[in-house]
């Protein structure tokens, strides 16, 4: 026990300290029983008749699991007498943490209490996500540039003797050979420009610009792109704030998006497109996911397609993940957006579900 000045109830100090910390603490008896709890933490809300012995911890604190929770930190406190660590989703509070303690009898030989301190890690798991996947684009952007560039040259050499050869022959059978080497050509440079795009870092053509004017200039190709069995719906805020950006890039960004949400709809569908500003302040929840408050202009980009389920929506950003067939996707498409955006300091967000469409915010800064 640390000396304290006389005037000072230790104590009190403690039971205030348990009391306001932010995580959840917990006590509980070889019954599994709460003995003490500060009851926070997300779990302010438990009610009071079930605070107070029964039922049993498990059902309080992840009523998600089959109980006897076959993991339970506190079991395995009380069988080996050691700290330890473990992970369980609380589908109300998020992913919880829960470290646990033994707490010995006087005479230290046997574990007559276990402690918990339970902390919701779901904002960090957020980011050592977001971090691991910059660290990814970023091993990409590297190879990626190197191989465009090589990849690049070779091409011009097999276009241009393509050419040639197409020129040269006058057997139709070897004509139309030499222009499938063409095409392979021209379609294997559209995938360069790709990871030239992934892989540049240096651009940065920043301008003034109206992402209603953008969306406006490209939705003469969009309707075509989507074909007829697509409706498209602009719906344009015309107070839109101007932002800084890279023309092209964004031009991408909304492409890419649109093509994504085509693939989604082969039997059609509506894509709905709308502009806004809006202001991000400290309590909106995308706040704690890496977003810095102030003022954006958003872009959704919303489909009424096949949509994601949880696992697709985990990998859509990674490079090269595709769930199209050999030939159709490149899995490239959400990997150019995740990086233009970021390079704009912006943020994306993923709403979607199995069956229930699709709808994609992307914020940039203003
Ligand atoms: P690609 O389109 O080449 O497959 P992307 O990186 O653009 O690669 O997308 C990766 C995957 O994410 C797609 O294969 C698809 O499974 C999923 N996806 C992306 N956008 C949508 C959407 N709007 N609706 C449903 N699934 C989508
Ligand atoms: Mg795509």
């Amino acid at each position: 026990m640390p000396e304290l000045p006389p005037n000072i109830d230790a104590r009190d100090i403690y039971y205030r300290l348990f009391s306001h910390l932010p995580d959840c603490l917990v006590v509980v008896d070889r019954q599994h029983r709460v003995v003490l709890s500060n009851w926070r933490g997300g779990f302010e809300d438990v009610p009071l008749d079930k605070r107070g012995g029964q039922p049993p911890c498990a059902a309080i604190f992840h009523p998600d699991d089959a109980i006897p929770f076959a993991a339970c930190p506190a079991t395995e406190v009380f069988r080996s007498g050691r700290p330890t660590t473990r992970k369980f989703r609380h589908s109300r509070i998020g992913i919880l943490e829960c470290r646990a303690f033994p707490i010995f009898d006087h005479a230290v030989e046997e574990v007559v209490y276990v402690a918990l301190q339970i902390c919701n890690i779901s904002d960090r798991i957020k980011l050592e996500k977001d971090l691991i996947l910059c660290q990814k684009m970023e091993t990409v952007a590297c190879m990626a540039a190197g191989l465009a560039h090589d990849f690049n040259n070779l091409l011009t050499v097999v276009g241009g003797f393509g050419k040639i050869l197409q020129n040269a022959l006058t057997e139709p059978r070897l004509q139309k050979a030499a222009a499938a080497i063409i095409d392979a050509e021209q379609r294997a440079r559209t995938l360069v420009e790709r990871l030239m795009m992934i892989g540049d870092r240096r651009r940065e053509q920043s301008e003034q610009l109206n992402l209603n004017d953008l969306l406006r200039d490209l939705e003469g190709m969009m309707r075509t792109m989507l074909g007829n069995h697509i409706k498209v719906d602009l719906q344009l805020d015309e107070n839109l704030d101007i932002i800084r950006g890279d023309r092209s890039e964004l031009e991408q960004v909304i492409l890419n998006l649109a093509i994504n949400a085509r693939d989604a709809m082969p039997a059609g569908g509506r894509l709905t497109i709308v502009t806004a500003n809006r202001q991000i302040d400290n309590h909106a929840p995308l706040h704690d996911q890496g977003l810095i408050p102030g003022p954006y202009v958003v872009l959704t980009i919303c489909d009424t397609g096949h949509g994601m389920d949880d696992l697709i929506q985990e990998r859509i950003f990674d490079p090269f993940f595709t769930t199209k067939d050999n030939g159709k996707g490149t899995g490239l498409g959400m990997s150019v957006v995740f990086i233009i955006i970021k390079r704009h300091h912006g943020h994306i967000a993923l709403q979607s579900s199995a069956g229930g469409g699709t709808t994609i915010e992307v914020y940039l800064p203003r």
